[in-house]
């Protein structure tokens, strides 16, 4: 079973491994301020840099292009 929590994010440059999981990012769309709930990150437990799969980033890259969809799905 996938999940959030399980997705592959590989080592950070400090050495660290990242984390998965779940968070809430919030953004600004065509000067208005959003929150994107449940957005799945990977984050380094030493460093705390944060890492997001490609498929993420595209999604939030649309996002700050377009209008955000009031349902918008991750494809995980
Ligand atoms: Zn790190």
């Amino acid at each position: 079973m996938a999940s959030f929590g399980e997705v592959e994010y590989g080592k950070c440059l400090c050495g660290g491994h990242f984390e998965g999981r779940s968070v809430d990012v919030r953004m600004t769309v065509s000067g208005r301020a959003i929150i994107l709930p449940d957005v799945p990150q990977g984050v380094c437990p030493i460093c705390s840099s944060r890492v997001y799969k490609a498929q993420v980033l595209e999604c939030i890259e649309s996002l700050m292009r377009n209008e955000p969809s009031p349902e918008s799905q991750w494809p995980v």
